[in-house]
């Protein structure tokens, strides 16, 4: 296994599971990949930004549970969105069936006029009317979401308020950049086709301690992960990988290998020649990257008493209470402090961020939050810091899952996993995990030994179900 992220990790503990010895190799000094937390050079413990999960990511809170770990997610019935004119909305189930769980909440929703609402009930319709698969999704190279949603004929408060609002933070890009299928998809599978799919959760714990369990299952079978290894070539033969290179010439063999390095790095590593023997491989570079910034503040005394928030007509998404997530968990994270207060912010689709200068995206985000914060405009700020990731999340442009190879190449003994491989889900901890466990059924079937690992979506609930297509 090459790549200690979600997608590695899911697959070595399903392999482990299945019997195999695995050898897992991490160029860094931590597991977790993109959704790792690590120390900073002043000693603070950070995650590289704040991650989230919802109740549709089936195979994620599957591998938590497998590696112990589904009790470190706490999860959070009500999302509550606040506008710069201090009006706060809130979205959560009532009483009434999918796909009507939320109305109650939406009709009450005051950043939106009734005429918003009425626009996006009618795309709701659209989507519910087509199973959450609309035919124009399908058309050659895929039609992008805002394209969808203007033929849709949303007024542009419903798109910036709403739709831009929701699929930005879930898919880490802007909606003439996304796919319809898959922004109606985030709809279909968290809104409307059932009643828990929305749920978001969120690690008490630092991202790191959410892994502790995977090294335990891989070392069970006699495994062993390896950090700082960094592979630096592939010697393929004969259309079979036969050795995966180290420095200093060191080569490792294996019955299968499983690549789970991010797509560019893949594209590095690989021979030239390898992309004429599996076309699957040729347009990696086709993929394109999308960047999402997190900004971490230190205050000296409590200015928030929500876990988290979700602001409109900001640069800052959300802003994540971190003391208060933190608070009474078991794991290594950092302390909730008694009287300072951590908080974790979130901008995704960071592109304007990539160039500035860090101070000025702290001064950027700090005004934004003592506006939502009154309590903020106090207090001090001791202590800052900008993580930004320029390739946090694969790009989910419209025809991307054209680029997108199978867990399964045609080179002997070489799979792939990879929130960017062929999942059907966008770059998520959810599409990393399934890709890991596709990968794990692939080896298995060439060895002779299929064994399933991918769980299946939330079944639609409530009245959702007279919508699907059988
Ligand atoms: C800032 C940010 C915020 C995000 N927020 C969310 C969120 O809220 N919810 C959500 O679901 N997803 C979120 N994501 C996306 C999520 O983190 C990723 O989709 C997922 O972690 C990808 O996992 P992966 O295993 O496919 O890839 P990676 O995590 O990139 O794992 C690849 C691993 O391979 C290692 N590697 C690379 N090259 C080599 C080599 N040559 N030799 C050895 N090892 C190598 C890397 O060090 C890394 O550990 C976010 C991502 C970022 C960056």
């Amino acid at each position: 296994m090459i790549g200690g992220g979600l997608a590695g990790l899911a697959a070595s503990v399903a392999l482990a599971e299945a019997g195999w010895r695995v050898r897992l190799f991490e160029q860094r000094p931590f597991l977790g990949g993109r959704a790792a937390s690590y120390v900073l050079p002043d000693g603070e413990h950070v995650d590289n930004c704040q991650h989230v999960t919802f109740g549709c990511c089936t195979n994620l809170a599957d591998f938590y549970r497998r590696v112990g770990s589904a009790g470190k997610i706490k999860f959070f019935d009500r999302l509550v969105l606040l506008d710069p004119q201090g009006r706060r909305g809130e979205m959560h189930a009532g009483i009434l069936p999918a796909p009507f769980h939320m109305t109650g909440s939406f009709l009450a929703f005051s950043p939106l006029a009734f005429k918003d609402k009425l626009s996006i009930a009618r795309a709701f319709y659209a989507i519910l009317e087509s199973g959450g698969h609309p035919p124009e999704v399908d058309e050659p190279g895929g039609i992008s979401m805002l394209e969808w949603l203007h033929r849709q004929k949303q007024t542009p408060a419903a798109i910036s308020r709403f739709w831009r609002t929701v699929l930005v933070s879930a898919l880490s890009e802007e909606l003439d950049r996304i796919d319809a299928r898959y922004g109606i998809d985030v709809f279909w599978k968290a809104v409307l086709s059932n009643k828990t799919g929305y749920r978001m959760g969120v690690p008490a714990v630092a991202l790191g301690d959410l892994y502790e369990g995977c090294r335990a299952a891989i070392e069970e079978k006699g495994g062993q992960v390896v950090f700082r290894s960094p592979v630096r070539g592939l010697r393929i033969e004969n259309k079979k990988l036969l050795a995966v290179l180290f420095d200093q010439g060191r080569e490792e063999t294996a019955d299968a290998f499983v690549l789970a390095v991010a797509h560019l790095a893949l594209s590095e590593l690989l021979p030239e020649d390898a992309k004429l023997i599996d076309s699957g491989l040729a347009n990696l570079d086709r993929i394109a990257n999308a960047p999402i910034t997190g900004v971490h503040f230190w205050f000296d005394r409590q200015v928030m008493r929500e876990p988290f928030l979700s602001l409109l007509d900001t640069t800052t998404q959300w802003i994540f209470n971190k003391s208060a997530l933190y608070a009474g968990a078991n794991g290594t994270g950092p302390a909730p402090s008694e009287r300072g207060q951590y908080l974790q912010l979130v901008i995704s689709a960071s592109y304007d961020f990539l160039q500035k200068p860090r101070q000025e995206i702290i001064d950027l985000c700090l005004k934004e939050v003592r506006h939502a914060l009154p309590a903020a405009r106090e207090a001090n700020l001791l202590k800052a810091t900008v993580i930004k990731e320029a390739a946090a999340t694969f790009s989910p442009q419209p025809g991307v899952d054209r680029w997108r190879p199978t867990q399964q190449s045609t080179i002997g003994g070489l799979f792939l996993a990879g929130d960017w491989t062929a999942t059907g889900w966008p770059a998520t901890m959810e599409g990393a995990v399934r890709s890991g466990y596709l990968a794990a059924e692939a080896v298995l079937r060439s060895a002779g030994t299929p064994r399933q690992f991918l769980q299946p979506d939330l079944k639609p609930d409530g009245l959702a179900g007279l919508w699907v297509k059988s």
